[in-house]
Parts: structure tokens; C-alpha cells; sequence
């Protein structure tokens, strides 16, 4: 089939308007958050499963890829057509379709954007607890594909913890349910499978999430130190008190001048770290625990420690971490995240050897992460249009992967293996357990027609 023939039986199943093919177009959906670039054959807009359906039974006939796309925020490089091909985009798939209050559940297509689902189940006294700092954006679709993390899911867990189910396309157009809202679904846990499999093995139509009772009371604290070790260290204490914390994050004073610059959210610019504590829950027993977080920040040399004395106050201190990526743009016109975790204890040892290696490449490096998690994200800070520099990115990049897999670590918290992490793989995974990742890919995709070309790196 040529390109014409496929663009007009495209046509035929989403209609005219829905199927995107200007250069413009196809350069656009040639981007996301990662460095790489590519360019599709053609973009789609499907409205409901059975569009998503025919669409992928027409590519499986042909032998087409095809990439699931929701707002393109990923930073691995996950909705790249390396290959050509089509894009479904999700954009108009964007319906919240049931809130289940008594079964504490939701079922959402995937286009829906996170905050807005967020901000509705708030106003019913609610939670999705998942919330990537890039929530106003991304959407629930996206963070499907990437098993997405956030400042909360230190005590509530990343997104497959609340994933119960999801209706799901498969390569040939097939149209499958897995998980549901009922507990202990029996045989393989396919929905724990596809959850982070990057579009490579099934694209979500409908996901259904569990939801919560919004927190009673909120505490938020931020503690400024003039040691990264101090501040690193209060974080493996908190967490060996037995305090878990709703969220533990850190911030470097490189990334403080630029969200400073940028908003104006009150951190201090002569610190060398800041930690944002929060604590939520029931009120009763709240304010006890935030001063013993307060007490074993001294323990560890905090400079000062301070409470947001209102929601203003609270939500300042999150505007200014959410927007630190985007902030960080005004030192530099790009930035790669190295998106490594490590056992909490070693963050210490990690940072210092992450702060070497700038130094050895010659690059500024900024850190703001999920510091309870021990999900480093070293922020590498350069001009893309500095070939030699883009260079030195990469190698730094891969020796702070490779710094975090050492410490016990791993390669990615949460942003993904993409194309942009290929050749570390092999940092955390021997060759027999490619194989049978392989296997499963196969199992769910015998002609590599989902999204080619990310997550597993060619057999050797
Ligand atoms: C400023 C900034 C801050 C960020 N902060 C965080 C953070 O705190 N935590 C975090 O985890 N990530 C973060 N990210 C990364 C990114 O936002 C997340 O990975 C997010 O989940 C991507 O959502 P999206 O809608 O943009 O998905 P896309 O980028 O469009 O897609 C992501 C992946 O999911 C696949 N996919 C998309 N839709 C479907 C579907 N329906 N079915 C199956 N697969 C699908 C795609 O093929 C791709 O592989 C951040 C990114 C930026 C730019």
C-alpha cells in the first residue's frame, strides 16, 4: 500500500480532519521532552477503541509501526517514530468516563490529562495520588506507557500502584481487558506488564485507577542546608525513624537560582540544598511527627527549618520545584536528565560522584529529585547546537547511569528506557534477562510493529 492509499483508509476511520500530514505536522510529532528527533508517516486522532482498533489492524496488515503519543512530555525519546510510521495521537480521547466513589475507582481514556483529573477528584475529596511535576501536561495515557513517579509516590507508589485495569489494543487490533475493579484478579498479571511497557507491547484505550480520600491535613516544611551530605543524610534518617514522609525532595543550589530567577518561590540562594518535606494524613498525631522530622533535621545540621504557615505558602514551595526543568532553560537552551535511582543511603556518595563527573566533562549539572525514593535527576545543562558539548552530555550521561547501577541502583526511576538508554541496559540486566524480555515482546508483538526501536537494545 502506498502512502496515499494508507492516508485515505485512515481517513476512512477517523475522518478527514483527524489524520495530520503537512510537514509541519509530521516535524512536530517528530519531538518530545528527549533529545532525539524523528518524523512520522502520518499523525491520527482516533475518538473511541474501535478507531484505535481498525487503525492498528490496518498497520499489522501492512506491517506499519505505530506509536501511541499523549502529550509527547516523556524525556527518553518513547514517542519518537525512529522508524517512521504512524502516530496515534490521543488528544481527542480525553474523557473521564466513570467516577466510582463507592468502589474508589475511575475509568479514564488516555487522553485525559492528569491535573484534570486531579483537580475533579479534589473537589470530590479525592486523590490519584501519581503526580509527575509535568501533571498539567502529561496525560494519563503517557503516564500508563511510563509507569510515571512523583513527589507523593514515596508513601503512595509510582503509577502501576494504581493501575487496576485497563482496556487494551493489541498489535492486530485486538481488543483485550485486563485486571478490573475487583481485588485478586487471577492468572499472569498482564496489566502489571503492559504498565511502563512504552507502547511496545499494547496502547491503553481505557485505564481504570484506584483513588483515595483526600489527606485530612497537609504539612509542608522546607529545610535548608549548606552541605548536600546533610541534606542527603537526613533523608536515609527520616526514612529510619520509620517516618515516611509524603513526599522528600531535594534541591541544589544551582536549580535554586534558576526556579528563583524564574518564580520567586523564597528559596535561599546562598544554601547548597534545600529538602521539601511534606507530611499528610490525619490531622491528630501530625504536628508530633513534624517535629520529630524537625529534631532529626537538626541532628543532621539543617541551618533552618521552616513551616508554610498557609496553602499560598505551600502551593509557592510546589510551584518552584514542578517548574524547575523548565526553569533551568534560562542558564542553558537544553538539558539531559539522567534519571538514575539508588538505595537512599548511598545518595550522599552517589551526588558527590555525579557533581566528579560535571566537573570531569567540563558541565554544569543541576540536581532536583525524589529524594525519598533515591531517584536522582541530575540535570545536565548545554546548547544542543554545541556539537562537542553534546558529545560530553552523553558520556556523562551513561557514566552517572552507570555510577547509579554500581551503588545498586538502577537505570531509570521513572522516566523510561525510550531510545535514549538503549546501551545501558546492559548496566542492570545480563544478557539472558534481555532474552526474555525479548520473548515477552515477541509473545505480544511477533512483527515489531509497536513502537520499534525503544526500551530493548538489539540481541548481540
Ligand atoms: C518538565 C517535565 C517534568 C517531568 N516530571 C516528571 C515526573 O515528576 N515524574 C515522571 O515520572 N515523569 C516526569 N516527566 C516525564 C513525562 O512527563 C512522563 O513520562 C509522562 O508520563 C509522559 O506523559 P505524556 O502524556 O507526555 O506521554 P508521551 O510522552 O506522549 O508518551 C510516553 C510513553 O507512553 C506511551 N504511550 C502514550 N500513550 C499510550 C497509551 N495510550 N497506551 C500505551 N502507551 C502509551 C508512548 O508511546 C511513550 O512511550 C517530566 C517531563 C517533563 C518535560
Amino acid at each position: 500500500m502506498n502512502k496515499e492509499e494508507l492516508i485515505d483508509r485512515l481517513r476512512s476511520i477517523v475522518g478527514k480532519e483527524y489524520v495530520l500530514t503537512s510537514d509541519m505536522d509530521l516535524l512536530l510529532y517528530g519531538y518530545d521532552a528527549s533529545l532525539i528527533r524523528g518524523r512520522a508517516d502520518v499523525v491520527v486522532l482516533p475518538d473511541s477503541t474501535d478507531e484505535v482498533s481498525r487503525i492498528m489492524a490496518l498497520a499489522h496488515r501492512e506491517r506499519i509501526p505505530v506509536i501511541a503519543r499523549g502529550s509527547g512530555t516523556n524525556l527518553s525519546g518513547g514517542t519518537i517514530p525512529v522508524r517512521g510510521g504512524i502516530v496515534i495521537h490521543f488528544g481527542r480521547m480525553n474523557r473521564i468516563l466513570e467516577i466510582d466513589i463507592p468502589n474508589r475507582t475511575v475509568t479514564v481514556e488516555p487522553g485525559v490529562v492528569t491535573l484534570d483529573l486531579q483537580n475533579l477528584l479534589l473537589s470530590l475529596g479525592f486523590v490519584y495520588a501519581p503526580d509527575p511535576a509535568s501533571q498539567k501536561v502529561s496525560t494519563l495515557g503517557g503516564n500508563f506507557g511510563e509507569n510515571s513517579g512523583g513527589p507523593h509516590c514515596l508513601k503512595y507508589g509510582v503509577t502501576t500502584n494504581h493501575v487496576l485495569g485497563a482496556e487494551v489494543v493489541l498489535h492486530d487490533g485486538t481488543v483485550i481487558r485486563t485486571g478490573g475493579k475487583s481485588q485478586d484478579i487471577p492468572g499472569y498479571d498482564l496489566t502489571g506488564v503492559l504498565v511502563g511497557s512504552e507502547g511496545t507491547l499494547g496502547v491503553a484505550a481505557k485505564i481504570i485507577l484506584r483513588i483515595i480520600r483526600a489527606p485530612e491535613a497537609v504539612k509542608t516544611m522546607l529545610a535548608i542546608y549548606d552541605t548536600i551530605e546533610d541534606a542527603g543524610n537526613t533523608v536515609s534518617a527520616i526514612i529510619a525513624e520509620g517516618i515516611v514522609p509524603a513526599t522528600l525532595e531535594m534541591m541544589d543550589q544551582v536549580i535554586m537560582r534558576a526556579v528563583e530567577e524564574s518564580v520567586h518561590a523564597g528559596y535561599p540562594l546562598d544554601a547548597a540544598a534545600v529538602l521539601i518535606i511534606e507530611l499528610d494524613g490525619m490531622a491528630d498525631g501530625m504536628e508530633r511527627q513534624a517535629q520529630n522530622i524537625m529534631e532529626i533535621c537538626r541532628r543532621h545540621h539543617v541551618r533552618e527549618i521552616a513551616m508554610a504557615k498557609d496553602n499560598a505558602e505551600r502551593m509557592k514551595l510546589w510551584t518552584g520545584r514542578k517548574g524547575a526543568f523548565g526553569a533551568v532553560t534560562r542558564l542553558k537552551p537544553s538539558y539531559m536528565v539522567c534519571d538514575g535511582t539508588v538505595p537512599r543511603t548511598k545518595l550522599p556518595e552517589v551526588l558527590s560522584k555525579v557533581i566528579e563527573s560535571g566537573k570531569k566533562y567540563g558541565l554544569l549539572i543541576g540536581n532536583v529529585f525524589h529524594a525519598g525514593d533515591g531517584n536522582l535527576h541530575p540535570l545536565i545543562l548545554f546548547d544542543e547546537r554545541n556539537e562537542d558539548e553534546r558529545r560530553r552530555v552523553e558520556k556523562a550521561t551513561s557514566e552517572i547511569l552507570k555510577i547509579c547501577a554500581d551503588a545498586g541502583g538502577t537505570i531509570s526511576g521513572e522516566h523510561g528506557i525510550g531510545v535514549e538508554k538503549l546501551q545501558e541496559m546492559s548496566f542492570v540486566f545480563s544478557e539472558n534477562d534481555l532474552n526474555v524480555l525479548r520473548e515477552v515482546k515477541k509473545a505480544f508483538d511477533p512483527e515489531g510493529i509497536l513502537n520499534p526501536g525503544k526500551v530493548l537494545p538489539p540481541a548481540v
